[in-house]
């Protein structure tokens, strides 16, 4: 039997590009100079980085000088929150953020909590909508930030990001986004969305693992996160990942040139996908919303009287390689934080499954899973006390 291997996470990461890995290749072996130096062997490291950061900055209408290259989505994160927290703490120490956050900004948010600030978690509808109304309703003279991820990572729904940053513009409160799901797959515009901040990462749009970037309005103050020397314009010191940055700046820019069609495609594979998962499987529930304001990748479901984690190693044996939510939430076997601020009960967001498909993703993959998934379903409903249970109670 062929050996297969299809690939359904690619919203945990994705691989790099061939196209990206070229540009990348030089800045490993050749142009290594440090761009701190003055001497003009570091010319062209100067330079590509330049590149990049425009490449970056015209990818989400901001500025060249409102971006700043990271380590990746987490430190972007986790700078956005702690620098506006600390250089704000002479106006207020209140910050409004949601339930279903990645654990990046959950966890830092715990961290600032421990050290004297308030955090209001909003809790999304049952499809993961943060009512924009809800957001104005928590703004209270001591808010300093507001943080709501553009796109969430596990059942896909797109924020109200536009009407949320209208309103803290009008409140003057400081608007913050982790984007790092949406850009290179939906359209982004900081300048119309009225953003202030914006987390992004490479390795969720063809680019490397480990760069990432902030974008900061300028005006904006913030404190450094990571302190050192004089890069990123002296607010985030080490010595640049020059190859990282670069295949950021070239998968970005082919990710936006490609959005279009390629967003259309697997749209219309992953609506291939669900609609066939939703006749073969009876008793699945799709987490998440219908239609536009859903991630084009994205499907998430749970299927009642299975755990998910059960259903990933069947899936891994027959070649499927999938999550039940986010990669970080996997290692642990709790419900998923973000299904059950949807209001699921632990038992069903326990058998959840999450499938998200990119550029390698083909009609054959889908036929293929529609294949295996639903013999998997039944045989482990089969063997389930919970499945007997709930099969009694329909009768
Ligand atoms: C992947 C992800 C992150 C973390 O990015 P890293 O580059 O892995 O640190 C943060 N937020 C969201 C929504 C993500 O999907």
């Amino acid at each position: 039997m062929e050996n297969r291997r299809i690939y359904m996470d690619y919203a945990a990461t994705t691989y790099v590009k061939p196209e990206v890995f070229e540009e990348m290749k030089p800045y490993f072996t050749e142009e290594f100079g440090n761009p701190s130096s003055l001497y003009s062997f570091s010319d062209k490291t100067k330079v590509a980085i330049n590149t990049a950061r425009e490449r970056v900055a015209k990818a989400i209408n901001a500025e060249k000088n409102e971006i700043y290259f990271t380590c990746g989505g987490s430190e972007a994160d986790n700078w956005a929150l702690k620098g506006i927290a600390f250089a704000n703490k002479n106006k207020g120490n209140h910050i409004i953020t949601t339930q279903i956050e990645h654990h990046a900004m959950i966890n830092a948010c715990k961290f600032l909590e421990k050290n004297g600030f308030e955090v209001t978690y909003l809790k999304p509808d049952a499809e993961g909508f943060i009512s924009p109304e809800d957001v104005k309703n928590a703004i209270t003279d001591k808010t300093i930030l507001v943080s709501i991820m553009f796109a969430n990572n596990e059942v896909g729904t797109i924020e109200p990001i536009k009407e949320i940053g209208k309103i803290c513009r009008e409140r003057k409160v400081l608007f913050h986004t982790d984007a790092v799901q949406a850009v290179g797959h939906v359209p982004v515009d900081v300048k119309d969305m009225n953003i202030d901040l914006l987390s992004l990462a490479g390795h969720k749009f063809y680019g490397p693992k480990g760069v990432g970037a902030l974008y900061i309005r300028t005006g904006v103050k913030i404190e450094s996160l990571i302190h050192g020397g004089g890069q990123e314009r002296s607010k985030r010191g080490s010595t640049e990942n020059i190859a990282g940055i670069v295949g950021l700046g070239k998968a970005i820019e082919l990710s936006i040139s490609e959005m279009k069609e390629e967003s259309n495609r697997v749209a219309a594979l992953r609506d291939k996908l669900l609609s066939g998962i939703m006749e073969k499987i009876p008793y699945t529930k799709l987490n998440g919303p219908k239609g536009e304001k859903r991630l084009p990748s994205n499907i998430d479901v749970s299927f009642i009287g299975i755990e998910g984690e059960t259903l990933l190693l069947d899936l891994d044996f027959e070649g499927i390689f999938a999550s039940t939510g986010s990669a970080c939430a996997s290692a642990s076997l709790d419900p998923s934080h973000v299904l059950l601020a949807l209001g699921l009960p632990h038992e069903i967001a326990h058998g959840s499954l999450r499938l998200t498909l990119g550029a390698k993703s083909t009609e054959d993959d889908v036929d293929y899973v529609l294949e295996v998934l639903p013999k998997i379903v039944k045989r482990r409903r089969d063997m389930s006390p919970l499945w007997e249970d709930f099969i009694k109670k329909q009768k």
